[in-house]
């Protein structure tokens, strides 16, 4: 009899995690595990805002997918860009561009998320995200770009523009954002003798009341502090109406000349989920406790991209909250679910308590909640960069990150401008992909022209 075919769709904090516990918990003869991947590593997300102040090495947060030779999950080059549940194929979308399918007997999505947009003029076009690896490269460049070109400029409104730098997302990635590229802003204007540092001016805008509400209003306001301190103009319960080439106009009537706006307004599920046809909670795949989808045979949903019921809580209808601490524990928990199937043994329901946030603000900056104690400052920082540190997941990251910190902290940045994305539009369509998946009737046109052809 052949093995069963496990298909990990994302190697993410979810997928990862998962199929590390399939290789450990299963033999090669119970099941063949394959995992999509776009990309030959695993995004450690948190980190991301340190990547684009220039903290870190884009490197140092990209974790190798075939770290070591007990790793035997055939790695497939591409991205998912329909399921097709009936036919029980997945339809890829390799790195070189061809479409093929993946056939599976047990399905694992894990595909995360992407970068929660409306309805608002110019911000397709005009909009930058925070979410991926080359966004958070792309958006240094952009940033020192803006110095240089201030810099270079005789044209005062011009130079004044460039300065100007917008954030929408009070959550704690645009906060992050916000407070590292400003730390970034701020260092690097001493090597521009010719610009007033006065110039420089970031906005935090959310539509919210607060910032981080998670956090509670005690460290929100910890936080709101330390921006304000720093110069961080932050407008609650506003947003943007729209944005051209020159301006932010805000719902507050202001309109802000700049060449810069960086959208972190909360995530949506993969636009993968849609191709399903299946039910979803605020775009997120309804996903049962033990994270099987109803009505799908066969098909598991986790991470970023599923509405895993949050039985911690303890309250009607909870759903757990889009962080990696969730995902990555709901990695394990669907290995050990799908190793149950296979041995004809009961599966378990998901349930996490919250571990609490951590938030880095730069320098020695930082607001932090484990476990309930609310810190901030050097308390905060030292914990912030412990959990990150202890949850890299293998050794040489931990090295590279720890290396990384120290010589920042020694040396500095040298804000080097690198240029390799400067031919990329910088949009979230482009990074983010998120114009490459097919319908639900495409999927199945595309599976029984498959069936046709081959018939
Ligand atoms: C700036 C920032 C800071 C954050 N800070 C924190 C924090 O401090 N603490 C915390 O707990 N959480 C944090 N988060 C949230 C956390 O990163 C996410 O909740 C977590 O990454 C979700 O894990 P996931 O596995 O579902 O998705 P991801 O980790 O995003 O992984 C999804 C994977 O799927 C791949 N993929 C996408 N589409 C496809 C496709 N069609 N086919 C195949 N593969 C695909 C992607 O390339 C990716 O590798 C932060 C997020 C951001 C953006």
């Amino acid at each position: 009899m052949s093995r069963p075919r496990i298909l990990v769709v994302g190697a993410g904090f979810a997928g990862v995690a998962c199929v590390r516990r399939l290789e450990r918990r299963l033999t090669g003869r119970e099941a063949a595990i394959s995992l999509l991947s776009p990309f030959a590593y695993q995004l450690y997300l948190p980190l991301l805002p340190q990547v684009a102040s220039g903290v870190l090495t884009p490197q140092s947060v990209a974790l190798s997918l075939r770290r070591s030779e007990k790793h035997r999950t055939r790695i497939i080059p591409g991205g998912a860009i329909g399921i097709d549940t009936d036919a029980k194929v997945c339809v890829v979308r390799t790195i070189t561009g061809e479409t093929e399918t993946e056939p599976y007997d047990h399905l694992v999505l894990a595909p995360g998320s992407v970068t929660r947009t409306f309805d608002i003029p110019g911000l397709a076009e005009h909009a930058r995200g925070m979410k991926t690896l080359a966004e958070a490269a792309y958006l240094r460049d952009h940033v020192i770009a803006q110095l240089d070109l201030a810099d270079a400029s005789q044209d005062e409104a011009e130079r004044a523009a460039r300065l100007q730098f917008v954030v929408v997302g009070g959550g704690y990635a645009g906060t992050e954002t916000a407070a590292c590229l400003q730390l970034l802003t701020h260092n690097a204007v001493r090597r521009y003798p010719r610009l007033d540092p006065n110039l420089i001016k970031w906005h935090l805008v959310d539509i919210a009341p607060a910032l981080m509400p998670e956090l509670g209003p005690k460290l929100g306001a910890a936080a709101l502090a330390i921006l304000r301190r720093r110069g961080i103009e932050v407008s609650l319960g506003v947003s943007v109406a729209s944005v051209d080439d020159e301006n932010v106009t805000l719902t507050d009537g202001r309109v802000l000349p700049c060449r810069t706006l960086i959208w972190t307004a909360g995530v949506a599920a993969s636009p993968l989920i849609g191709t399903l046809g299946a039910e979803t909670l605020r775009g997120r795949l309804l996903v049962e406790p033990d994270m099987t989808v109803p009505g799908l045979p066969g098909v598991y949903a986790l991470g970023d991209a599923a509405a895993v019921p949050d039985l911690a809580k303890g309250e009607e209808g909870a759903i757990c909250p889009p962080t990696a601490q969730h995902a990555m524990r709901q990695g394990k928990v669907i290995a050990d679910n799908l190793v149950a199937t296979l041995r004809g043994e009961r599966t378990r329901p998901y349930s996490h308590k919250d571990l609490g946030l951590v938030v880095d603000l730069g320098g020695l900056d930082a607001v932090s909640k484990p476990l309930g104690v609310e810190l901030h400052g050097m308390p905060a920082q030292a914990v912030a960069r412990a959990y990150h540190w202890a949850a890299l997941r293998t050794n040489v990251a931990k090295t590279r990150v720890m290396t990384n910190w120290l010589l920042n902290a020694v040396a500095g940045d040298d804000f080097v401008r690198t240029g390799f994305l400067a031919s990329k539009s910088g949009t979230l369509r482009d990074f983010e992909y998120t114009d490459a998946y097919l319908t639900p009737d495409q999927v199945r046109a595309h599976t029984a022209s498959l069936r046709a052809g081959t018939s």
